[in-house]
């Protein structure tokens, strides 16, 4: 029977799939699909792996010590009952020759299976076997992680053509997992957790394909291989939709795929307002291999490169200074002398360093890591990781034109700080004759407390980048990441515009430049407020730029005045905005419609 549920809408369009459950802990399992051919040496790789944990097994069993618990051989039995389990093995078998998946890919997917199967059991001793089932497979996972896999895993998934799409269904992914399913098999995702503005779902809007977070029961209502529909325009999830559901959904993915079509030949027109004010459409990026793909939607910059995923998922090594070098310079040149604004390190909260720390941050040793040390704050307590970090942006510096942005500033004194931490990184690059160019110095206005001393911090920088989603959470004190709180996370606040308008007019009149990297930079339902406020330039992903261009092109922003005074003035300035719409003059259709 066809069931819905609703969560959070974050990226645009429709996807139709069969579900692929997914643990958090699990998402680095490969998932690529194998050829027809290779499909019994596949079974070949999971008998081997089985037989290997069989014999590893047996082994321990055998060379248990004569203290060890009297429980543990019986557990090692119950542990190669399992094993040899047809519902485990033969299913997985069954998931590689009918579906085609690798083996790491059928045996997880089995897993959830099973997984749900017994937290159903009513039977507590039973219940509990379940961990014992994820003990075995991780065994059989590792196994199959020393065995080569057969084919480059990006090899098989590229063009693989005929099989079924799949969506991710997942309870929480961290967003550095996420960013490994970028260009990968999967045409949509689905969460339980998350907000709008989490990391998760920005990586996932980043990946321009059709995702729904905090739809709260989904991965548990979700059956694996069930076949969904995930639309990101409303936030909705149908499961098993019925034949004359699934036809409209094909209908609006097929209207989706035109809209995208049309927008994309936006992305050379230059972005000009009606009354022929310019305006700045920057692209914001999480890892080096993003920048061709902002070129080539039209960016006219990189507006922020959240450096802090180059620092994750690395089991606590941070990257030297070359590697990160590397990376930044890999931009630089890729952007052909375009601005590349790259903000230092902002780890923390729901971006740790690594996987396992996702937890312990949000739940035991930082009692509330968004009010913790990150960002800036960890930047400065680690000085030598911090000048690392700029010499390797300052040497980027020379192969093109580089901005370096400080998240999360609070305080002044995190600006001289900064300042002098970037000298002290000159001249150790002066010291070692390594080249470099000079950089403009910025901060992210992202906590009330800097727009209240907005002038006093503006004569100590050359620019601002508003981040929304950030000055959101921290004015409305609502977890950007937290879903039982979404609704009031609210772009509309009277609060946060004003503080939003505020930086804008403080800034233009220091002659400083002002950018918005935040989501509502790419939302193009607050394209004309913000042209409104004087905002010039807008920094978003890739492939949100084409709308918002679309937006500015239509716009005539000398009508707008009046309509931002009443809004701003206003308790529901949605509405009060919404009606100064309408009462404009409809824009005429100046023939900037993509062909
Ligand atoms: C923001 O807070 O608006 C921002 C752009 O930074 P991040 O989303 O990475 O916190
Ligand atoms: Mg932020």
């Amino acid at each position: 029977m066809s069931i819905q549920v609703f969560g959070l809408p974050i990226s645009r369009g429709v996807a139709i799939g069969r579900a692929v459950l997914v643990a958090s802990s699990r998402v680095d399992v490969a998932h690529y699909y194998i050829d027809e051919s290779r499909v019994p040496t596949e079974v070949d790789r999971l008998r081997q792996a089985r037989d290997k944990v069989a014999t590893e097994l047996s082994t321990l069993k055998r060379e248990l010590p004569a203290e060890a618990p009297a429980e543990l051989p019986a557990l090692l039995d119950v542990h190669l009952m399992l094993l040899h389990d047809e519902a485990l093995t033969g299913a997985t078998k069954n998931w590689i020759e009918m579906r085609h998946y690798n083996a790491e890919w059928a045996l997880s997917a089995q897993l959830e299976v099973m997984a749900r199967q017994f937290d159903e059991m009513d039977d507590d001793y039973l219940r509990e076997r379940k961990a014992d089932l994820e003990q075995v497979v991780e065994r059989m996972l590792r196994a199959l992680s020393k065995a080569e896999p057969l084919v480059s895993p990006s090899a098989a998934t590229a063009g693989h053509g005929g099989e079924d799409p799949l969506v991710l269904v997942a309870n929480d992914i961290a967003p550095a997992d996420m960013l490994q399913f970028k260009g990968s098999v999967f045409s949509g995702f689905v969460t339980d957790v998350g907000g709008k503005t989490s990391h998760t779902a920005i990586v996932a809007r980043s990946m321009d394909i059709p995702a729904v977070v905090g739809a709260r029961e989904a991965s548990r209502l979700i059956r694996q291989d069930d076949w969904v529909v995930i639309d990101g325009d409303a936030g909705v999830v149908v499961v098993d939709p019925s034949p004359i559901v699934l036809e409209e959904y094909r209908f609006r993915q097929r209207q989706s795929e035109l809209e995208r079509a049309r927008l994309h030949r936006l992305r050379h027109t230059p972005s000009v307002t009606l009354d022929g004010e310019p305006v700045e459409l920057l692209a914001n990026i999480e890892l080096p291999r993003d920048a061709p793909v902002a070129l080539e939607s039209g960016a006219v910059g990189i507006g922020l490169f959240r450096s802090e995923f180059l620092f994750m998922n690395r089991n606590g090594n941070l990257p030297s200074e070359d590697e990160q070098f590397t990376a930044y310079r890999g931009v630089v040149e890729t952007m052909h002398g375009l601005p590349v604004t790259i903000r230092t390190v902002d780890i923390g909260v729901d971006k740790p360093l690594d996987r396992l720390t996702i937890h312990e941050l949000r739940h035991e040793h930082v009692l509330n890591p968004a009010l913790g040390l990150r960002a800036i704050r960890w930047s400065l307590s680690e000085p030598a990781m911090f000048r690392q970090q700029l010499r390797a942006i300052l040497r980027a510096s020379a192969f093109g034109k580089v901005r370096v942005l400080l998240p999360m500033v609070a305080q002044l004194s995190e600006i001289r700080l900064a300042r002098e931490a970037l000298g002290r990184a000159k001249q150790q690059l002066m010291d070692a004759g390594l080249a470099f160019n000079e950089v403009e110095l910025g901060a992210m206005i992202e906590i009330p407390a800097a727009v209240l001393i907005l002038p006093s911090m503006l004569r100590h920088l050359d620019f601002v980048s508003i981040g929304t989603n950030d000055l959101i959470q921290y004015t409305l004190a609502i977890d950007r990441a937290d879903e039982a709180v979404a609704p009031l996370y609210d772009p509309w606040h009277p609060a946060v515009l004003q503080l939003i308008a505020r930086t804008i007019e403080l800034s233009r009149q220091a002659g400083k430049h002002v950018s918005v990297c935040g989501e509502m930079a790419g939302d193009p339902a607050f394209t004309e407020l913000l042209l409104a406020m004087g905002l010039r330039s807008f920094s978003m992903h890739p492939a949100q730029i084409a709308s918002v261009k679309q937006r500015v092109l239509r716009t005539e922003v000398k009508k707008l005045a009046a309509g931002l005074a009443r809004a701003l003035q206003s308790d529901d300035p949605m509405q009060t905005w919404a009606a100064a719409r309408e009462t404009r003059e409809p824009p005429r259709d100046m023939g900037l419609e993509a062909p």
